[in-house]
């Protein structure tokens, strides 16, 4: 498996559709978009509404001439929709269960994933090009659930200014108090499988 070049490594079509950052790497649906030369920080728009209470609405304009993806990032509720209506953070896809979920778990009982799903050929090519994958620290692993919890990750401002992200439960006044930027998955059951593995399966069922 060559991992050196994303270049080499055939996109799928849903993936071959997308919109392209400048070097011509795919843009998934959930990144967000910053005005071209702008900072990150400009665009958290917070607003508050009956369902969430304060959240972060986001006014990055995805595909627009003047404004330039930002792969580092997720769109606040670009993340949200794809979490709740289980749809694939990259193609957009409906997805069925099993759900992939992608990341480094601990491995104990409390894993809670802030990356939304993704579909099977999205999963496959994410792992063999994305930066952040490939590069992580810590061993990369698939996690297939029937079906997963979902909870708030809100931001707070401690006294002293200092912005914190807990995950909250309920939706007290005190937690609605947060701004709610991004939901958390739970998975319900399955475990992880490390990514080599997973992607070895997959290569083996033919689905490359
Ligand atoms: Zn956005
Ligand atoms: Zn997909």
């Amino acid at each position: 498996m060559d991992r050196t070049n994303w270049r080499d490594v055939p996109m799928p079509p849903q993936i071959a559709a997308l919109p392209r950052e400048k070097r011509g790497f795919p843009v998934p649906y959930v990144a967000n978009w910053l005005p071209r030369g702008g900072q990150r920080d400009e665009h958290i728009d917070i607003r508050t509404n009956i369902e969430y209470g304060l959240h972060d609405a986001c006014s990055c304009k995805p595909g627009d001439p003047e404004w330039e993806p930002d792969l580092g990032q997720m769109c606040s509720p670009r993340q949200r929709r794809c979490m709740k209506h289980k749809r694939c953070q990259i193609c957009t896809i409906k997805l069925e269960p099993p759900y992939l979920l992608i990341g480094s778990p601990k491995g104990d009982t409390d894993t809670w994933y802030t990356e939304p799903p993704v579909c099977t050929s999205c999963a496959a090519y994410a792992l063999r090009v994305c930066p952040g994958l490939i590069t992580n620290q810590r061993p990369v692993a698939v996690w297939a659930c029937t079906g997963y919890d979902i909870t708030d990750q809100r931001l707070f401002a401690l006294p002293d200014g200092e912005p914190i992200v807990l995950r909250t439960e309920g939706d007290s006044p005190e937690v609605r108090s947060g701004c709610l930027t991004y939901f958390m998955a739970h998975p319900l059951d399955g475990e992880p499988v490390l990514a080599d593995q997973w992607l070895h399966t997959f290569e083996q069922k033919g689905q490359t």
